[in-house]
């Protein structure tokens, strides 16, 4: 499964790519731009908050969002698509979408923080922005903020990660 998501929706595209779905966006609203993506993915889930884009969408998958309020968003899709599973859990670079390959420590010497690349032994590497991720401390806050909006994760979930630069 795999969602395209209004230009309107860039708050919630990022969530869907935490959670490790392939979400892209749709950048201007014209018929050019809406062809190309049918044409080339007429399956994925169109999805927005604008009753008349959804209505135009010509693929057969859309969801009209019923809220402004990212949090209700995710619960709205999540009560259609289970988007919670821990395999799939940041597997996915939350800026550009990427699927994460794992790479070995050495490749990452020097470009991650030295108290990092002492105390983690497992990174991964978008090969689209080349933005290192590695597990840490900020994907438990993430899951906190996940369930505060009612998303639920078993307790063992795989690849959790942190990432470069980000402020904890
Ligand atoms: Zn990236």
């Amino acid at each position: 499964m795999k969602f395209l998501l209004d230009g309107m929706l860039r708050g919630l595209a990022r969530w869907l790519r935490f959670l490790g779905w392939d979400a892209q966006i749709l950048q201007r609203w014209e018929a050019d731009e809406i062809r190309r993506w049918y044409q080339r993915e007429p399956d994925r889930v169109f999805v927005s908050r604008s009753r008349a884009h959804v209505e135009a969408w010509p693929g057969q998958f859309k969801v009209l969002l019923s809220s402004d309020d990212v949090a209700e968003q995710l619960q709205q899709l999540n009560e259609r698509f289970s988007l919670v599973q821990p395999d799939l859990f940041l597997s996915r670079c939350s800026r550009c979408n990427q699927p994460l390959v794992a790479v070995r420590p050495e490749a990452v010497r020097g470009k991650v923080p030295e108290r990092v690349f002492e105390r983690f032994r497992e990174f991964y590497l978008c090969p689209g922005c080349q933005r290192i991720y590695w597990e840490g401390g900020h994907v438990e806050r993430l899951i906190k903020k996940l369930q505060r909006m009612g998303l639920f994760f078993s307790p063992n979930c795989s690849n959790q990660m942190n990432e470069t630069g980000r402020p904890t």
